[in-house]
């Protein structure tokens, strides 16, 4: 009998080889086999005659192969196949086709799937179907066994699975091996998920559910099983979720069991933040300023993340929370994904915040040997009030002498190790004390004189974004954050205009942009770099600047700004475009995120089509950060594309940002758009993201159900169960994150 847990190798069938190739799919033990769920169903039930075939769809078709054969084109070989049910024939076509010589015998059964076609004739035909050889029509009933397997080919809805180790284990494989896994499984599977959640999502039993997912009966609807809608998937994928939401309710109870600091919030701090603010709060940025203020003054440390489109203007609020937490006496750390924006930060806080006497200090990678230490010891030392930099917040020996309050710009910038070590240190406060997160220890040499022994106190932590995730999927992304949206954008701003031009049109681009410095604005001409072509991008983009600077536009002031300039230059250059000293700026993708000149109103995109999405959108929130109209041109130069065209379609069509993601979330999938292994996002067996979306609130909500528990609900036996279950599938599953 197996057990879920039993390794494949004890599947009739499965040798050590086999074995060797499944593991390559990520399946070793029986659990993982079942849930390698079929791709796609073929409805073998009802076939479809082949007289009733209509050019257009997608079908399903048995038949007897009649001939076959390999003919030559003088562009390549194309294999034919002539499949027939009584007098109607089918005609099948396969491109470079060789392969396929000796496969087929006249007489054999075929069941082919493909999408049907008409020929220059008006035939009808399938080119490169997929196909199954089902055995041969005159072999009757040779044998029990091969009456078995036939009636797992044809006769009813038959699931069709990826094949593995370069087709040697073919969807016919694995249906049988499934099958038998199925037959001598255990039927008594343990349940993990507490009988009130079981029956409020009407769930049907693991077992049940694995049996229907692989062998649908009869009477199951076609659509809900290529959708992945039956109860069988909703239960499977369910459960998935489920588990994940399970250990990220834990990690939030967690956090919320340590030691933070409870930030005082009376009239001196309110009356404090209110001399800074140089504008009047949106109501977005107010409630989401209270939100975080509830965090803050609560004992335990805070992890929140704030999420708002380009330009709804995070920053004055989390130089608003930098207030609370410095009025409280403690010191503030904000970290930003690259120098520029850094620098930027390290300007306005300047400009906002240095009038109320607050200590600011500039802490990047670049500065000079003595300078980083200066600074360094005023950070020790405490004089250092709100210190701002990029990852070298991190990575060097900084120590805070009482740090109470981190925020972290942009974090979907930052790359992979720094959002682990970020996540990391945040949780347990035990690893050394030199990073800037859980530092708080009494080993910090700065703290010798008054060493406290009482428990370490964890700053609070406040994380900022501007990729727009719908609330369910950051829930889950983030799913140990809470979580503040910013939905509105302060007032008095006109909507960008977007056009896509093709580049041949330039001189009316250059006209345009004229006109535009004349009346007082200011202009971003943009060029891809991509790390790949690096070299020879960067060259077309400093030409291009020349072209621009000396030529076209060689009465205005023109820069120029690239990541591999020096960072002093690049200050320069920066801090020119800011005080309007320069009419243009040419610059690669370094400003894509966070810089903030409200009097740039065009942006010139040159290649958009080289683009993300996302990464148009966050250049475009460069502009409209004014009052006055803004424009932003997309350039395309050569063939765009499919995707490219949808792309630019979307940027044209809408600026709203959470539409820009979901589309992007579509054209690239949830993957490549969280950066899923650099998110640390758990990847899912058989829940997809996008696609079970629905089923993420329920799976959230009931988490939290069962977490409250053991009650008159969920009792302790069941809690238990499910704990244990989660913690084996976290430990397994997504690897990286521990839970209590
Ligand atoms: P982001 O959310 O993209 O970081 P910023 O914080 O850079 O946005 O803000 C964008 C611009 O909007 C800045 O120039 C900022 O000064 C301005 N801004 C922010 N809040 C307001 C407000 N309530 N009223 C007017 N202007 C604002
Ligand atoms: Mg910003």
């Amino acid at each position: 009998m197996l057990e879920l847990s039993t390794p494949v190798q004890y599947i009739k069938g499965v040798g050590p080889r086999i074995a060797e190739i499944l593991a390559t799919k990520g399946i070793s033990t029986v659990d993982e086999l079942l849930h390698y769920l079929p791709f796609r169903y073929e409805d073998r039930l009802n076939p479809r005659g082949i007289a009733e075939l209509r050019a257009g769809e997608m079908a399903t078709v048995i038949g007897e192969v009649r001939n076959s054969g390999l003919f030559r084109t003088r562009r390549m070989p194309i294999f034919q196949l002539t499949v027939g049910q009584g007098r109607a024939r089918l005609r099948c076509l396969w491109f470079h086709g060789a392969y396929l010589q000796g496969k087929f015998t006249p007489g054999q059964m075929i069941a082919l799937y493909g999408k049907v076609e008409q020929d220059r004739d008006g035939e009808l035909q399938i080119v490169q179907p997929q196909f199954e050889i089902l055995g041969h029509a005159n072999d009757g009933a040779n044998g029990a066994e091969k009456k078995a397997s036939e009636s797992l080919e044809i006769g009813r809805i038959v699931p069709i699975y990826e094949s593995a180790g370069q087709g040697h284990l073919t969807s016919r494989w694995f249906r049988r091996i499934i099958r038998t896994a199925l037959e001598n499984l255990n039927p008594d599977l343990p349940e993990p998920i507490p009988a009130i959640v079981r029956s409020r999502l009407r769930l049907v039993s693991p077992r049940e559910a694995l049996w229907r997912v692989h062998w649908p009966e009869a009477g199951e609807s076609f659509e809900d099983l290529q959708s992945s809608r039956t109860p069988a998937h909703i239960r499977l994928i369910f459960d998935e979720l489920f588990f994940v939401e399970l250990g990220l309710e834990l990690k939030r109870r967690q956090q919320k069991a340590q030691t933070g600091i409870a930030f005082r919030l009376d009239g001196g701090v309110r009356a404090a933040i209110k001399k800074i603010l140089p504008f009047h709060p949106t109501a977005a940025q107010k409630r989401v300023l209270q939100e975080i203020a509830a965090d803050m003054e609560k004992p335990y440390p805070m992890r929140r993340l704030l999420q708002g489109d380009v330009g709804s203007g995070k920053t004055i609020v989390s130089f608003e929370a930098a207030i609370i937490a410095i009025e409280n006496g403690y010191q503030v750390a904000l970290m930003a994904p690259t120098e520029i924006l850094a620098q930027q930060h390290y300007f306005s806080a300047r400009r906002i915040l240095e009038n109320a006497g607050y200590k600011i200090v500039l802490l990047t990678g670049s500065l000079e040997s003595d300078r980083k230490r200066e600074i360094h010891r005023h950070i020790a030392q405490g004089n250092a009030q709100l210190v701002i930099g990029t990852h070298a917040l991190l990575e060097e020996k900084v120590e805070f002498s009482k740090p109470g309050l981190v925020i972290v710009d942009e974090q979907h910038r930052f790359g992979v190790m720094q959002r682990l070590r970020l996540m990391k240190k945040s949780g347990d406060g035990q690893e050394g004390s030199r990073a800037l997160l859980g530092t708080t220890g009494s080993h910090t040499p700065s703290q010798k004189g008054t060493r406290v022994h009482t428990a370490v106190a964890e700053p609070d932590v406040l994380v900022m974004t501007a990729t727009p995730i719908p609330r369910t999927l950051a829930l889950t992304l983030y799913g140990d954050l809470d979580l503040s949206v910013l939905d509105e954008l302060p007032p008095g701003r006109t909507p960008i205009v977007t056009r896509r031009v093709a580049d041949d049109r330039s001189p009316e681009v250059w006209e345009f942009v004229r006109k535009q410095v004349a009346a007082g604005h200011q202009v971003y001409v943009v060029y891809p770099v991509i790390e790949e072509n690096e070299e020879r991008e960067l060259k077309a983009a400093i030409k291009m600047y020349r072209e621009l600077s000396g030529h076209i536009f060689a009465d205005f002031k023109v820069g120029l700004l690239h990541g591999r300039l020096d960072p002093d230059l690049k200050e320069q250059v920066m801090r020119m475009f800011q005080k309007g000293e320069l009419h243009i700026l040419v610059a690669t993708t370094v400003i894509e995120v966070g810089v903030d000149v409200p009097n740039a109103t065009v942006m010139v995109i040159e290649h958009a089509e080289r683009f993300g999405l996302a990464q148009l959108h966050q250049l475009r929130g460069r502009i409209g950060r004014g009052a006055a109209k803004s424009y932003c041109v997309l350039m395309t130069g050569g063939k765009v594309s499919e995707e490219g065209e949808r792309r630019l379609d979307a940027m044209v069509r809408t600026n709203d940002g959470f539409q820009i993601a979901e589309l992007d979330l579509e054209l690239r999938g949830p993957g490549e758009f969280f950066g899923t292994r650099q998110a640390g996002m758990p990847s899912f067996r058989v829940a997809n993201l996008i696609r079970d979306r629905p089923l993420l609130e329920p799976a959230r909500r009931e988490a939290a159900a069962v977490v409250a528990g053991p009650n008159a609900e969920v009792s302790p036996e069941e809690l238990r169960r499910a704990l244990v279950h989660m913690r084996g599938r976290w430990q397994r599953t997504y690897g990286l994150v521990e839970v209590g």
